[in-house]
């Protein structure tokens, strides 16, 4: 079989790469400065700074974000009149968690059966050296033909939304026509996997009074109104029988339509115990891609240890509620506070308060861009066809570059296939899902450069 000049390029890259993701790895870069020094974060943000201009970046910059963390900017101009793809990835990692647990040190880069094991190396270091090989390889090939920006974040793990502020304050800097974010990954190792949809969510906290104190179980049960009974009452009604998530007048019916979830996958990925059953109705990929879903995420209600006679005058609860594409995560917020207000039992008083919301995300997965990823795929994984998959949680950051840029098509790819098991100890990345994805990146852009001119 035929190899692209592009797919014999980045082979022959992959020492170079493999060095760099060591190098990468080895910053202990956890956002956290009660965890790690910040110093380490700083010098990983100057290690990419550093290769952005070796790679002919201009504007490059560690951009001082909110939150107190650097983002790493650079752009390359394109050619007179080429659209601009702006390339996402970030450089922060999780916690080793507990560095014992490793069969390696977490950061320093170890080959082991053909993986490469370390914090962040598919977590999203690996993320940066894919957008590196793909614009080496197309540089190799005669030159860039789009003109690119490329941010790096530096606390996308810490959640603390610097990077979402400072784009917000700075509408132009990341302006793109094609957004790729490399921080997501194939549905399998092998199976080239674009991730097209993002839940929502909501966030509400429940709070029940009934009594004006506490009473003795025994004097008063039986016709005192207990607020934990109530609070159990109205958590149930968000159920049915079978688990699916029922809150009054939200839709909980759609399909999805891109890759299927064989229910084995998914019950080994959840690591649900033999002869317990899945919750919900219809296919996995209906249950945690296009369909709400309610988890109570903590309950204030007295611990078992120390536990009196005593029925509970107050209690509180608080509930996540996953908001699906083509869903209003305001509407949806409503819905839930209408029916929990419905379904508070004898009368109790019940406040609810929103701490939180996020809306859903759907790409366009007809557009030009999306059409270009698919034939780059082709390239990359000979005899395999692009899948779409949704995820079930959320990237804010996504939400915010879709808000500010409504025109732009955004597309999410990335090395954390299941076996990279980020965020858990032992996260490694395949070599061959580096080498691939970045050939599919750089094709990605000369089909996107050559949709975009006729
Ligand atoms: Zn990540």
């Amino acid at each position: 079989m035929s190899v692209s000049p592009i797919a014999e390029t980045v082979a022959s890259l992959m020492p170079r790469a493999r060095a760099e993701l060591a190098e990468l790895v080895a910053f202990r870069s956890v956002a956290d400065p009660a965890q790690f020094p910040r110093s380490e974060c700083e010098a990983a943000a100057a290690w990419v700074a550093d290769a952005l201009r070796a790679e002919g970046f201009q504007d490059v910059e560690a951009l001082d974000t909110p939150d107190g963390t650097q983002s790493v900017y650079g752009f390359l101009p394109g050619p007179e009149g080429a659209p601009t793809v702006l390339l996402y990835a970030h450089y922060d990692v999780q916690p080793p968690l507990d560095e014992s647990a490793w069969a390696s040190p977490p950061f320093e880069l170890t080959e082991r059966d053909g993986r490469w094991y370390g914090r962040g190396a598919a977590d999203c270091k690996g993320g940066f050296v894919m957008h590196l090989l793909a614009l080496r390889a197309l540089k190799a090939a005669g030159g860039v033909p789009v003109g690119v920006k490329v941010i790096v974040e530096g606390s996308e793990e810490q959640g603390t939304g610097g990077l979402e502020r400072y784009a917000e304050e700075h509408p132009e800097l990341l302006a793109a026509d094609t957004i790729v974010i490399g921080d997501t990954g194939n549905f399998r190792v092998g199976l080239p996997t674009v991730t097209a949809t993002l839940r929502g969510m909501t966030m509400l906290r429940v709070q029940v009074d009934t009594l004006e104190g506490n009473l003795h179980s025994g004097q008063f049960g039986g016709a005192a109104p207990d607020a934990l009974a109530a609070l159990i009452q109205l958590l149930a009604s968000l159920r049915s029988e079978d688990g699916s998530t029922t809150v009054d007048g939200l839709a909980a019916d759609a399909d999805w339509d891109g890759l299927a979830y064989p229910e084995a996958d998914f019950r080994k990925d959840a690591k649900v115990l033999d002869g317990v059953g899945l919750i919900g109705r219809d296919t996995v990929a209906d249950r945690v891609w296009a369909r709400p879903a309610v988890t109570v995420i903590g309950i204030d209600c007295p611990p078992v240890v120390g536990a009196t006679p005593s029925l509970q005058a107050s209690a509180r609860a608080q509930i996540s509620l996953r908001v699906p594409p083509g869903q209003d995560a305001a509407e949806a917020t409503k819905l839930l506070t209408a029916h929990i207000e419905a379904h508070t039992p004898w009368g109790a008083r019940v406040a609810v308060e929103q701490v939180g919301q996020g809306q859903p995300f759907r790409a366009d997965t007809a557009s030009p861009a999306y059409t270009s990823m698919a034939e780059a795929m082709r390239v990359a994984y000979p005899g395999e066809e692009m899948q779409t998959a949704g995820m079930g949680g959320s990237i804010p950051l996504c939400n915010t570059l879709a808000a500010l840029y409504p025109e732009a098509e955004i597309l999410l790819i990335g090395l954390s296939e299941p076996e990279a098991q980020i965020h858990a100890v032992n996260e490694s990345v395949s070599p061959q899902e580096l080498e691939r994805l970045s050939v599919a990146e750089a094709h990605f852009l000369v089909n996107y450069a050559r949709s975009k001119q006729s």
